[in-house]
């Protein structure tokens, strides 16, 4: 199998300019760098409009300030099967392709299922249950403006 992409760590870093109403309870946020500058013309109409009411003091917040948030996540390692050629993810311990065709976690294609377990007795159905417990990705989710 030859691989097309290693398993990756990604950070994605994002920050949000945020104005709390003075009377607590929640407020604004809006994606910004990180000295706190906005991009007015990113935004839409309802979160320029809402930035500009916040920064101009025409309606009751005050400014907390830039906060940080992080999203880590994963991508799986990938690897083109080598009988009919389509990406498989190789994220779990039995990695099968559309085509049948079984790999490891490293991407080494395994025997036919007709040979597991003869040395030990297991079914295909033991061996599989290894894999019972799907692996959790998290997908980065964009930070949109918001109220809170
Ligand atoms: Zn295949």
């Amino acid at each position: 199998m030859k691989i097309i992409q290693e398993k990756e760590y990604h950070v994605d870093v994002q920050f949000v300019l945020s104005f709390n109403w003075n009377t607590g309870g929640g407020g604004f946020g809006f994606n910004c760098d990180e000295q706190g500058n906005v991009d007015l013309g990113a935004m839409n109409e309802v979160a320029r409009k809402n930035y500009l009411d916040c920064v101009s003091g025409a309606i009751k917040v005050h400014r907390v300030g830039v906060e940080r948030f992080e999203n880590r996540w994963t991508s799986p390692r990938i690897g083109l099967c080598n009988v009919c050629g389509e990406e498989v993810y190789l994220d779990r311990f039995t990695n099968t392709c559309e085509c049948g065709i079984d790999y490891n976690m490293s991407g080494q294609q395994l025997a036919d299922r007709s040979q597991w377990g003869w040395e030990t007795g297991e079914t295909v159905a033991d061996i599989l249950s290894v894999d019972s417990e799907p692996p959790v990705y998290q997908e980065p989710t964009p930070l949109d403006e918001f109220d809170f």
